[in-house]
């Protein structure tokens, strides 16, 4: 055990720095039809509900999807479009946003694209504009944090145009749920998906989607792969609590040690509220150390921060995260198109104490590579 405390803190978007107890859940071989297993599998169903404000009598239902989140979002773009008529709006302005669109050509969906440079809002008339172009648009989908550049997208105002023009409306919220309050109902949601391994502080190897049940229902023979069958697995779920195949034993009984843990912060509220800490702590000392953000700090959220890389000639990137890895921090580059820069993720099992201990680790860094950048 003593060797499981001793990893690296991940400053990432994921997979994450979990708990000791959510590692230690796993130590158990549980076959997939063991009624604690099923227990586990229904109690974390309900408690995703529960964490997304909404329930079953209101019309929601959870499904759990193996695979990392991508699966997930691709589970439900295969899935809820209609083979005859769909049509996915796909709103991006990061590079989960353009995986989406990747989605939609690789099973052959059409699609319209409105794409926005890494740090703008999608405009809700341009959204709108586009509803009246394209009549035929069916389904419309956007990333409530785009873990790109960290940005936190109007999901509420976007969900209200959808549901105003009559959609369906998706969300990719991998990287919020679980630490920004998300009434799926309030936002006018269809189809929300999240993964294990992000806010919830589990381990990776499963998705989930929480689902408005009749757009769910509407699913059924839409599936453009068997694996990924929405329906399907819902189905499956529902019949005898069991996944199609294989299901993910030893990541099910970690990510509900997880949710307990969740519940224990004071659920949704309690981890925003520290995450919140996190990014609080984290950027004031980043700008005394005298990085800038990549993004206006009314657009950036609180799970993860991009910063620019300084423009002293010798700052070098890739050595900076070689000396921050050696001094156990891991962070992670960005992935901008147009800017360099870097992440700092906020999430997973860190607190204001390991935030101050990068900054301290950071600044050394600095002294090594001789960037002044006061
Ligand atoms: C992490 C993430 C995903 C899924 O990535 P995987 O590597 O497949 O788990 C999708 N969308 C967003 C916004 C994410 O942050």
């Amino acid at each position: 055990m003593e060797t499981l405390t001793k990893d690296k803190l991940l400053f990432t978007p994921g997979p994450l720095t979990t708990s000791i107890t959510v590692k230690q859940a796993m130590l158990r071989d549980l076959g997939s039809r063991d009624i604690e297993f099923i227990n586990a599998v229904r109690q974390v169903r309900n408690a995703l509900l529960v964490m997304g404000e909404v329930s079953q009598a209101q019309g929601y239902e959870a499904v759990i999807m193996q695979g990392s989140g991508t699966f997930g979002v691709e589970a439900v773009i295969s899935s809820a479009l209609p083979k005859a008529n769909g049509h996915l709006l796909v709103i991006i302005n990061g590079a989960y946003g353009d995986r989406i669109a990747k989605m939609a050509d690789v099973h052959g969906i059409t699609k319209t694209v409105l794409k926005y440079a890494e740090d703008q809002h999608p405009p809700l008339a341009e959204i709108e504009a586009s509803f009246q172009q394209n009549p035929t648009i069916t389904h419309v989908v956007v990333v409530h944090c785009e873990t790109t550049s960290g940005i936190f997208n109007p999901i509420k105002e976007i969900g209200a145009l959808v549901k105003q023009y009559g959609k369906t409306y998706i969300v990719d919220a991998m990287s919020s749920f679980g630490a920004v309050p998300t009434n799926i109902a309030d936002n006018q949601i269809d189809f929300l998906v999240s993964s294990s391994n992000k806010c919830i502080e589990g381990v990776p190897g499963f998705s989930f989607t929480i689902a408005q049940r009749d757009a769910l229902n509407a699913c059924k023979g839409n599936a453009r792969s068997l694996s990924l069958d929405l329906f399907a697995q819902w189905e499956g779920l529902e019949q005898n609590g069991q996944f199609r195949f294989t299901p993910p034993t030893h990541t099910i009984l970690a990510f509900w040690q997880a949710i307990q843990e969740h519940t224990a912060e004071g659920g949704v509220a309690g981890r925003s509220a520290r995450y919140q800490s996190n990014y609080n702590t984290l950027v004031a000392g980043m700008r005394e150390l005298g990085f800038k953000e990549y993004l206006a700090p009314k657009k950036q959220g609180y799970i993860i921060s991009s910063f620019l890389y300084p423009t002293h000639p010798n700052f070098d990137f890739k050595k900076f995260y070689e000396l921050l890895n050696e001094r156990d921090f891991v962070i992670y580059p960005g992935k901008l198109s147009q800017v360099d820069c870097f992440r700092i993720g906020n999430i997973g099992r860190i607190t204001v104490e390991d935030i101050q201990g990068l900054l301290v680790a950071i600044e050394e860094t600095l002294v090594d590579m001789q960037v002044d950048l006061k």
